[in-house]
């Protein structure tokens, strides 16, 4: 049984978010800065191990920082590794073993996914379509993205728990 998984985005104002992730033993924070689009990438990473990728890295702008996620593909589960390196500047081009790994953990895809769409669809909520682009400013809300991971998850995954289909207008 896997540890429950949280995940927290949390839109800030002037095109910076944090984002925070957690299990039942290990929590980690990160600043996200609209040079990339996160949670985009994040949305679409996760619906990637659905088809044949069994390996899918992304990385978030923290200006400075580089926070590279990657995402191992392994049976029904999937092993993050988040690394932090401190200048984006140079650092995509280095080796994940030079980064500090600020937080891993293995779950379930289909938990994984779940907990993704619930943070993104909360975004959503909370935000609006209009309320985001007003405050991640080079990005509009994901609103393809979150739809194909939430079709990818109903679709594969038995899961039981609620999904919020709520999609405000744009
Ligand atoms: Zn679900």
């Amino acid at each position: 049984m896997a540890d429950r998984l949280q995940l927290e985005w949390d839109v800030r104002d002037n095109g910076w978010a944090d984002c925070r992730i957690a299990d039942a033993t290990t929590m980690a924070t990160f600043s996200v800065s609209y040079c990339t689009d996160g949670l985009a990438a994040l949305l679409s990473a996760v619906g990637g191990l659905y088809g044949a990728s069994r390996l899918e890295r992304f990385f978030f702008d923290s200006e400075p920082m580089e926070v590279r996620w990657v995402l191992r593909r392994e049976a029904a589960d999937v092993a993050v590794a988040i690394y932090e390196f401190p200048d984006v500047g140079t650092s995509p081009d280095l080796p994940d073993s030079e980064g500090r790994l600020a937080w891993t953990a293995t779950q379930p895809l289909s938990e994984l996914a779940h907990v993704v769409l619930t943070t993104a669809q909360q975004v959503l909520k909370v935000h609006g379509r209009d309320g985001y682009l007003t405050k991640w400013i080079r990005h509009p809300y994901p609103v393809s993205a979150l739809q194909d991971l939430r079709g990818l998850h109903l679709h594969h995954d038995q899961c039981d728990l609620p999904h919020d289909m709520t999609l405000p207008p744009a």
